[in-house]
């Protein structure tokens, strides 16, 4: 083996699948002068015992998109390095036991149309057909995956490796990393072959990735699961089958039981997701061995016995067969399920990309999108969904982290119904006012670990999780949510809003530097507005509120989930030496929203506040004696005002304003009434409207953006995409919908043709619509075009409005 260089541009720490594949990308960007580091053989992690299952099935665009990339690499992969391994595309056949989940299954065959993928719905005799030992009798149908196969993830890391090393990046097994420090601009890694110096660093460790972060003062939120699975004997009436066909049966996944049921030779494969699930490594008496590469849990048959008669009475063949072999072994977990992938939070050049429960089947879009996090500092596809800072402090508490990987794992195939609220791990972080709003009948959601009132209960109502799993708009929910919107529309509603994330920027220079980074122009002192932030592709990276207390101080406000993303965004454009200074003051602060037409009569009768003042300005004011800042903005689209408060100080306020309001007919409001608010006004929310899938033009902002201006980030793509014309432009549609509004992602149809896809949709209570914002073909996003959008694999008749909002669309109620 050559000897540790000195030097290396990055260092992978981890040579699971996803390291391998990171390096096998970067050297494939040209970045070959790239070090691996394992602490033991390739593959001694989770990688070596992996089933290898290689779906393509996400609700989620961007894992969709990921798990598309792989699978299309994984196809040419053996001849592109020349390292021939055993991949076989089955295809799959994904069961389903009810309406809801035939639903889901079609909005995912609508975004895999729309990644060029050909998935497809089976009847119960089309299943029989391509997998004739089903029993089908119980259920409403099934998705076909044709791409969906298996691998071997052994060789599959081989050859990722193989590829990486013959473009000259290098690979060092039984290397172990053991430290990092910081040195100047460099990072300096340890381990017992000397020390490595890099401009960055890669944590790929994988359910290491905990004791690997601490290094760099980085709590990863993170589990570790015992996952398990059955091989079983040969069955002679599948080899008798196999051998006829001349190839494997498709790979089943009983979603509902919870399951998959794959062809292993002339034998079967049975891997369940248990309930009765158990996490590893959590506790004193079970602690994490300091190195566990190639060893598995002892088996656990006791846990996967329902599982595996419930196979059994679906696939009966399999109760003739023997067990041969259990594999039990560490698979890590992140709160949501989702992979660590991107930019180490609070850390200069360094990177995750680990924690991975689908690592096999993501490995190769998790390359690709770690290589362009490393060269290029974004990405093709907006990844939010995996994105590192998508966690703030609140979610290194292991108890969290255990409580939400076992609820992950417990219902890994779920589905995510919009008005369902997971209930494990609740309760981190609370409003002033928690105790107050929940007695006043709220049911709570979190966001970035705060929960907020989603909508208010009356005495009777269903509250159960069950009556939550549906796709549709009808719900006990419903006719509270109008109310409450007809509370706001008509008299006066508050919303308790905790966790805005706040960054004070003081001191000199402040407003020329924020200029450089907006596309618009920063607002004057005693106003407020919205600025957006581009990259320098023109993508829209995030949306804040400015608000200008002097020349050059203000506050930034932006969404709680965005925290630590957009936080990362201004500290990594600050010039060299600042004079002003940059701080999050997120934690000091909470909000009151309220707004409705009785809003200025409420506030008349609390504090001395020039309520004539218009909309879009701030003033501070007090109210029971302490110190808050009156904002004039409504998200809901009504008169209202924001009333930012101190934390100590916000229940003495909200108790003077919720007194003072009984009279005017003032209601609490929640997320959901205000989410069918913004959508009449055409606002955007971050993430689902707002993402770096689109630029700034396409997101229909041109009124945001000053041409005038000598310079801001993204202009030069901007002027070129402006000079060009947008291929793609944001449009607001009313839809004739059925009982359920358009999701995310839904794809929009014209003349037989795919045009577009919607990037939120809600009903508007005060327009008596279904209303949805997306993404249309430019030359279709002229007023009163027909099109369809396809809701759950169904098209319904929509047009597109004129551009602005739809309710009150001179804005005269937000005026008045
Ligand atoms: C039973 C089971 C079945 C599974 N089946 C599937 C499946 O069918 N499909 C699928 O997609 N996924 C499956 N998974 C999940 C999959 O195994 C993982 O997601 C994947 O292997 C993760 O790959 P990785 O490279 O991120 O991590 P790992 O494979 O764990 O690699 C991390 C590497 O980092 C090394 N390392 C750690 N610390 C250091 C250090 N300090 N210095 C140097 N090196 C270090 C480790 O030795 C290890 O090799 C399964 C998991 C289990 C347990």
């Amino acid at each position: 083996m050559s000897a540790l260089p000195s030097h290396a541009r990055v260092v992978i720490i981890g040579g699971g699948a996803v390291g391998a594949s990171a390096l096998y990308h970067l050297a494939k960007a040209g970045w070959t002068d790239c070090v691996l580091l394992e602490k033991n053989e390739l593959t001694a992690g989770s990688t070596w015992h992996a089933a290898g299952n290689v779906p393509t099935f996400s609700s989620s665009w961007s894992i969709m998109n990921m798990q598309r990339y792989s699978a299309a690499l994984y196809r040419e992969l053996g001849a592109l390095v020349d390292y021939p391994m055993n991949y076989h595309v089955t295809g799959s056949i994904r069961l389903g036991h009810s309406k809801e989940r035939l639903q889901e299954f079609k909005r995912v065959v609508g975004m895999g149309r729309y990644q060029g993928m050909d998935l497809d719905i089976l009847s119960p005799d089309e299943m029989r057909g391509k997998y004739p030992f089903l029993e089908t009798h119980d259920l409403t149908g099934a998705l076909y995956d044709p791409y969906d196969g298996d691998i071997d993830p052994a060789q599959l890391t081989q050859a990722l490796a193989k590829g990486a090393r013959d473009m000259g990046a290098k690979i060092f097994r039984f290397c172990p990393a053991t430290g990092a420090r910081r040195e100047g601009e460099e990072w300096v890694i340890s381990t017992p072959q000397g020390e490595i110096r890099c401009e960055k660093v890669v944590n790929a460790a994988g359910y290491y990735a905990r004791e690997v972060g601490k290094w760099f003062g980085r709590d990863v939120p993170m589990m570790v699961m015992s996952h398990q699975y059955m091989l079983f004997e040969e069955i002679p009436e599948l080899a008798a089958w196999s051998k006829e066909a001349g190839h494997k049966l498709p790979l089943l996944r009983d979603v509902d039981s919870s399951y998959y049921l794959r062809q292993e030779k002339t034998g079967m494969n049975l891997g369940p997701y248990e309930r009765n699930c158990k996490a590893h490594w959590t506790a004193p008496d079970d602690p994490m061995p300091d190195d566990f590469s190639f060893q598995l849990f002892p088996d656990d048959l006791d846990r996967l016995e329902w599982y595996l008669n419930d196979a059994v009475e679906r696939v009966p063949i399999l109760g003739t067969a023997g067990l041969s072999r259990m594999i039990n072994g560490p698979i890590p977990y992140a709160p949501d399920g989702n992979p660590l992938l991107g930019p180490m939070p609070g850390v200069p050049n360094a990177y995750e990309a680990c924690v991975f429960t689908f690592g096999i089947c993501q490995a190769g879009g998790a390359g690709k999108v770690l290589a362009e996090w490393v060269t290029e500092g974004e990405t093709e596809w907006d990844m939010w969904s995996c994105d590192p800072r998508r966690y703030t402090s609140f979610a290194a508490d292991k108890d969290y982290c255990v409580a939400k990987g076992m609820e992950v794992y417990g219902h890994e195939y779920a589905m995510h119904f919009p008005k369902h609220a997971w209930p494990a791990g609740r309760n981190q972080k609370l409003s002033p006012i928690h105790d107050r709003i929940a007695a006043l009948g709220a049911q709570f959601k979190p966001y970035n670990g705060w929960e907020r009132a989603s909508w208010y209960v009356q005495d009777g109502d269903d509250t159960s999780e069950a009556a939550t799993q549906t796709w549709n708009r009808e719900g006990p929910w419903r006719p509270r949510i109008e109310a409450e919107c007809r509370a706001v529309t008509e008299a006066a509603g508050i919303l308790d809003l905790p966790g805005f994330s706040r960054f004070r920027v003081k001191g000199e220079g402040a407003t020329a530097w924020l200029s450089s980074l907006i596309t618009g122009r920063v607002s004057k002192p005693g106003r407020i507005g919205l600025a957006y932030f581009s990259d320098d592709k023109g993508r829209i990276v995030t949306e804040m509120s400015v608000m200008m207390l002097a020349e050059d101080f203000f506050f930034l406000i932006t969404a709680a989930t965005a925290q630590w993303h957009d936080f990362e965004w201004l500290q990594k454009h600050l010039p060299e030496n600042p004079v002003f200074t940059l701080e999050d003051v997120t934690e000091n602060f909470s909000c009151q929203i309220l707004s409705g037409p009785n809003s200025r009569a409420i506030l008349a009768d609390v504090c001395k506040a020039d309520l004539t003042m218009p909309w879009l300005t701030h003033q501070p004011v007090e109210i029971a004696g302490r110190w808050c800042q009156l904002v004039r903005v409504s998200f809901a689209g009504e008169l209202g005002w924001e009333i930012h408060t101190k934390v100590d100080d916000t229940a003495v306020i909200f108790d003077t304003v919720w007194a003072a309001g009984q009279k005017h007919g003032l209601k609490p409001f929640g997320m959901e009434a205000l989410d069918s608010l913004r959508i009449e006004k055409g606002y955007r929310a971050w993430k689902g409207d707002l993402s770096t899938d689109y630029t700034i033009l396409q997101g229909g902002l041109e009124r945001f953006v000053d041409w005038t201006k000598p310079a801001f980030k993204g202009k030069a793509a901007l002027e070129r995409e402006k000079q060009q014309g947008v291929t793609k432009r944001f449009v607001l549609l009313t839809v004739e919908a059925g009982d359920c509004d358009a999701p995310y992602m839904s794809t929009l149809w014209h003349g037989g043709r795919v045009v577009g896809e919607t990037t939120s949709g809600n009903w508007g209570y005060r327009t008596g619509r279904s209303i949805a914002l997306g993404m249309l073909r430019a030359d279709l996003a002229q007023a009163g075009t027909e099109i369809e959008v396809e809701i759950y694999g169904e098209r319904f008749k929509a047009t597109v409005e004129p551009d602005g909002p739809l309710f009150d669309p001179n804005n005269e109620r937000l005026r008045a």
